[in-house]
């Protein structure tokens, strides 16, 4: 349908955006498999330009944050959309609102300061720590005067790592005991953990958590393809004489704080401090492709889309 034409039947509230970045994110894999009918619009954000405009609050021109799935123009009436921080620096790519100033850098903040409640001088494990989420947790804690242990999956990714400044990072795939690997990392154990990957992997590093030691559930992305709920094994006699604390959580837990905790993202990154780094797959028709590259690990940083 022309574009021109889909604006003719605008309500009096409607824009029409037009995509610019697509973001790939793992959540998609569960939700689409169990949430979703074959034939419905894959669901995802994207950073959009609002090409016409019948809404006061989003004029022509203004780029939006939206959920708007994998479409490259939508018809919306302003529900879900957040305008760009309004003083976005016209050297930073708009494309970091879906990545480290957006919810996978607000994914790291809130995982390290709300649930975790990181302290300096304290030991951080997280694995797929090259990704969106685990390079911005690594870079917080390091800002956070701590000591950082990252785990991920290729010797690319560990090389960018430490780039980063991670104290220690493996390649869990190449590591032969992952067991000796924590051990040798941080003898003394470590004091939180963040957990982007469950699976099997809990199961050796939960052992390695110092007595009442953290962990922050934030992404299971090991059994997103399992049909089957996960239902273990998790060492519960370690976290009994541990006393060990675990919290899932969810980043809209603490919406309300995103204003002010994407200002304070951005100042890292003005300041130096974070590094942003993004995998772009050019071409709105290679969305799939980008997708099935994230979940098999081919991303180094942010998996985005340019439309
Ligand atoms: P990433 O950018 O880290 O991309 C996914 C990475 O996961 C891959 O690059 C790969 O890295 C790793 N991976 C894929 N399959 C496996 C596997 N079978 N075993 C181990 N590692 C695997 O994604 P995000 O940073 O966006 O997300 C990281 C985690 O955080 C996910 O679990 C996600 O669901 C979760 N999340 C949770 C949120 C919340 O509110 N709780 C919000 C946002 C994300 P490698 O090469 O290192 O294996």
């Amino acid at each position: 349908m022309s574009y021109i034409f889909m604006f003719l039947f605008f309500s009096v509230s409607e824009v029409l955006l037009e995509a610019l970045f697509l973001s790939v994110d793992p959540y998609m894999r569960p939700f689409s498999r169990v949430r979703m009918k074959e034939g419905e619009v894959m669901i995802g954000t994207q950073v959009a330009k609002v090409i016409q405009s019948n809404n006061p609050t989003f004029p022509v021109g203004c780029h939006v944050v939206g959920r708007c799935g994998w479409r490259t123009h939508t018809v919306s009436d302003g529900t879900g959309l957040t305008c760009l921080l309004s003083d976005w620096p016209q050297d930073v790519s708009m494309s970091l609102a879906l990545g480290a100033i957006g919810m996978p850098g607000l994914t790291a903040l809130y995982g390290l300061e709300e649930v975790l409640g990181l302290q300096a001088g304290e030991t951080l494990l997280v694995n797929a720590a090259a990704g969106a989420v685990g390079s911005i947790v690594g870079q917080i804690a390091k800002i956070k005067g701590c000591r950082v242990v990252g785990s991920s999956g290729s010797d690319g990714k560990v090389a960018f790592l430490k780039e980063l400044g991670f104290d220690e990072a493996f390649n869990y795939k190449t590591v032969g005991s992952l067991e000796e690997v924590l051990k040798t990392a941080s003898p003394d154990g470590y004091d939180c953990f963040f957990e982007n990957v469950g699976g099997p992997f809990s199961s050796v590093a939960i052992p390695q958590m110092k007595e009442f030691g953290r962990i922050a559930v934030c992404g299971s992305i090991s059994t997103y393809n399992d049909t089957n709920p996960q239902t273990g094994p998790y060492p519960h006699l370690t976290m009994i004489f541990k006393q060990l604390k675990m919290e899932g959580f969810m980043v809209s837990r603490w919406e309300h704080k995103n204003p002010e905790s994407l200002m304070r993202l951005m100042a890292w990154k003005r300041e130096g401090k974070l590094q942003c780094r993004e995998q772009v797959t050019e071409g709105f028709e290679n969305m799939p492709a980008a997708f099935m590259g994230m979940l098999q690990g081919e991303n180094i940083g942010k998996a985005i889309v340019k439309v």
